[in-house]
């Protein structure tokens, strides 16, 4: 193996990742006096946060009356009761400050009349515990609410003088010898030069893996590293069968029409022009979940009710709306489906297909983001100087399935949450530990094996056929046989990754070897997703079992971890958290309330 020498840089945090999630972490630690790094394989605002459009929940009451427990209650339901109480009811409690203080930072919301920040509808946000009319509660800036929140967080992370690394793709974590994380292994792309990051702490916020798949609504940088690091440490990923189809991918390109489009008032149609989701969610229609939209988007095309010459897909009606709101609240959308479904909003519909666009599952932490590596004496235990935020983390309030404008409001609270924590853990005064120097060599000989990879398989063909797997096997809808074989298949095209070709030996700007250090990131995520999927055996959420439909409380109501090591996924299961944080006494929400029950809208 080739020597590589590096540069070693001593910080109290190193965040892994510059989106939502981990500039959020970033701003926090850097406030609590950490001395803080930020360490990104993208510029900061190239993050993939950048293209959430629809916006950010949280109960502010704007625009109609709303409350936290209301808040909590739909997310727990949305979740189909497999999220952490203790960590949902926190994400709606401090939603409304986590948004406050990002208007503070300078976000520049919309506004309503009154100059206050402007809410719409979203999918599955009701009030009255279910039993009232949808609500408000999506904070938006028009349709480009991420690119608001990810270039005011980075402006004001510059302020507070955390010092961001850019273009450095972080390879491995480097763990003690007992099992401690001590930083990341980076390699800077433009000059090839290699570092060591030494932290006290250090946070993941690397985003999710929609790439494992074929279509996708997530940027091609989200390969799910950050999983694929805590793979190879030995440590857990949770349910990461539950992959989210968001309804409305344009037909085609998979680029997203948010959900703000059908909470404007937007709504589908079959081939017949019938208002389908009249049928399928009599209450709240279009404005159903996503995991519900999906399926029941897929079955009118199973039926013979797709439109468009081959049947297969299906419309997003928008030109009834007027244009001056298109023109106001959906302007980046009206753009899209120009460009790439070539429609005009105010005259036609859109062509959409459920297209994959989030993962619930990831690294599994506690409400501080803290990582948690479940073993059988102990399902808490956690994992020292090691924190996931964000899509890459599973804290876990998404439980089974999303709602729409859940994710946004919980990269803010969960880096917010990781970073007072840290306020607290971690000692300013001591020097970090001496980063353990084997675990440091067997990174660089895993990057230089895959630099001189002389195989026999390329790798955009290896995850050309990954991604059209995982696409046909680990679908809307899942059956017995089609999840064995692809179980089967994809331990066939996991093991090919001993059999790479690597092209190019450069060090400077080598994407051919950075894909490769990617693809091997996006195959454990992928390997756990299927098997944890061909290993459930009931529907829940966006987990749809042809053979299993129904929910099974008493056998499945609890989080599938995998450790994945090499092509071998072995699985394990942990309780889910059903106590919230407080009483109903201490003003909490009532047991009664949150208890499992059908999911219907
Ligand atoms: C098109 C689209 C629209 C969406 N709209 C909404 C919405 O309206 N509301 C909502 O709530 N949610 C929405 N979502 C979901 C939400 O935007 C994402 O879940 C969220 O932005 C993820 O943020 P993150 O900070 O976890 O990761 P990302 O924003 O994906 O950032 C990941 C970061 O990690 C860095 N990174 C990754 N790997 C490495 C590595 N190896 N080395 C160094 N750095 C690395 C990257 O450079 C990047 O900075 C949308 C998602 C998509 C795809």
């Amino acid at each position: 193996m080739a020597a590589y020498a590096y540069e070693t840089h001593d910080y109290d945090v190193v965040v892994v990742g510059a989106g939502g999630a981990g500039l959020r972490a970033t701003l926090g630690m850097a406030e609590q006096g950490l001395r803080t790094a930020c360490v990104t394989k993208v510029f900061p605002t190239r993050s993939h946060t950048v293209a959430a459009q629809g916006g950010i929940a949280a109960s502010l009451s704007n625009m109609g009356p709303d409350n936290w427990q209301w808040h909590m209650y739909d997310t727990v339901k949305g979740s189909d009761w497999l999220g952490d109480t203790d960590a949902m009811e926190y994400l709606a409690r401090e939603a409304p400050k986590a948004v406050y203080e990002l208007e503070h930072y300078g976000v520049p919301f919309s506004r309503t009349e009154e100059g206050k920040i402007y809410q719409r509808p979203f999918g599955g946000h009701t009030t009255e515990f279910g039993e009232g009319p949808p609500v408000q509660r999506t904070c938006a800036a028009a349709d480009r609410t991420g690119h608001a929140i990810l270039h005011t967080l980075y402006g004001q992370s510059l302020k507070q003088k955390a010092e961001f690394y850019v273009e450095y793709f972080a390879i491995d974590l480097i763990m003690s010898e007992d099992g401690a994380c001590q930083g990341v292994v980076c390699w800077k792309l433009d000059d090839g030069t290699m570092h060591v990051f030494n932290a006290k702490m250090t946070v993941l916020a690397t985003g999710g893996y929609g790439r494992a798949y074929f279509s996708a609504t997530s940027a091609h940088t989200c390969t799910g590293d950050g999983g694929g690091m805590v793979a190879r440490a030995g440590l857990a990923l949770q349910d990461m069968e539950f992959v989210q189809f968001h309804p409305t991918g344009i037909y085609g390109s998979g680029c997203l029409i948010t959900e703000g489009a059908r909470g404007e008032g937007g709504y589908l149609t079959n081939s017949e022009g019938e208002r389908f989701m009249e049928r399928y969610a009599p209450t709240y229609k279009d404005l159903a979940p996503r995991d519900y939209v999906s399926r029941s988007m897929t079955l009118e095309i199973r039926e013979g009710r797709g439109v468009g010459e081959h049947g297969d897909h299906i419309h997003l009606n928008l030109s009834h709306l007027p244009k001056e709101a298109l023109a106001e609240r959906l302007p980046g959308i009206s753009e899209s489906a120009k460009i790439f479904a070539g429609v005009d909003v105010t005259k036609e519909p859109i062509p959409v297909l459920p297209t994959v666009h989030y993962n619930m599952g990831g690294i599994p932490t506690n409400y501080w983001g803290e990582v948690i590596n479940p073993t059988a004496e102990d399902p808490n235990a956690q994992v020292p100087g090691l924190m996931a935020v964000g899509e890459a983390g599973c804290a876990s309030v998404h439980g089974a399935n999303r709602l729409g404008s859940n994710s946004l409001i919980d990269l803010v609270v969960f880096g917010r949450a990781a970073a007072i924590r840290a306020g607290k853990v971690v000692d300013r005064e001591a020097k970090p530990a001496v980063p353990n120097k084997a675990s440091i060599e067997k990174a660089f000989a895993r990057f230089d094996a895959l630099r001189n990879a002389k195989g026999g398989v390329p790798t955009a063909e290896l995850r050309l056929e990954m991604q059209r797997t995982m696409q046909a096997d680990a679908a809307v809808f899942r059956a017995s046989k089609t999840l064995a074989e692809g179980v089967e298949k994809m331990d066939a095209i996991a093991a090919k990754l001993d059999d790479l070709h690597v092209t190019d030996r450069s060090l400077i700007w080598n994407s051919d070897l950075m894909e490769t250090l990617e693809l091997t990131n996006l195959m454990p995520n992928a390997l756990a997703t299927i098997v944890g999927a061909e290993a459930r055996k009931e529907s829940r959420g966006a987990h749809a079992h042809e053979d299993y439909s129904a929910r099974d409380d008493e056998n499945w109501r609890k989080h599938t971890i995998a450790h994945v090591d090499g092509n071998k996924v072995t699985l394990s299961y942990r309780d889910v958290i059903t106590e919230p944080l407080t009483t109903e006494a201490e003003g909490g929400i009532s047991m009664k309330q949150i208890a499992p029950k059908a999911r219907t809208f």
